[in-house]
């Protein structure tokens, strides 16, 4: 059980994802999370680095979709002038969602990556789903109200990880 929270990479932040060695995997979308992966949860506009990021993204003809579990507006105002496809109250990690974006993307889910901060939404949902995972370290360590119920049990995950060898990752 354990392994379906395991991410295939981890990196520090979203803007360590590199559109260039994505396409050298022969990755061709990106499938995010929003709260405390590209922004801080409480932050509603897009910063100029993740602005960037998109931008290079599709330089590289990544096509990139947001999928947040949080609610319309919040997830709209943030994407819409980004000009970014979302899927809000995307009741990760149920697979729906995943499914639709892959779908609205026209890839294949070998085709994409699934990016997030949490191991109970975005890691259990991507893996379930059959896509390649990859965690991030959230932006700020504070989080909304469901956030926190699931950071208890996300601990709980870790420690049995670090327990089993299972962390491959630098933790800091
Ligand atoms: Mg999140």
């Amino acid at each position: 059980m354990l392994k379906k929270f395991m991410p295939n990479e981890h990196v520090k932040r979203v803007l360590d994802i590199n559109p260039q060695k994505l396409r050298e995997m022969g990755i061709k979308g990106v499938i995010t999370d929003l709260d405390n992966t590209l922004v801080a949860w409480d932050v509603k506009d897009a910063t100029p680095e993740i602005m960037e990021w998109f931008k290079k993204m599709q330089e590289h003809d990544i096509k990139v979709t947001i999928i947040s579990n949080n609610e319309e507006k919040r997830v709209s105002t943030f994407s819409e002038p980004l000009e970014v496809p979302f899927v809000s109250s995307a009741r990760k990690p149920l697979g729906h969602a995943f499914k639709r974006a892959a779908k609205q993307m026209g890839l294949k889910k070998e085709e994409i990556v699934v990016v997030g901060d949490q191991l109970l939404t975005d890691v259990l949902g991507g893996n379930f789903a059959g896509f390649h995972t990859i965690l991030v370290v959230p932006i700020v360590e504070t989080d909304g109200k469901i956030t926190r119920m699931n950071r208890m049990i996300e601990r709980r995950i870790l420690n049995q990880m670090r327990k089993k060898g299972m962390i491959t990752w630098e933790e800091k």
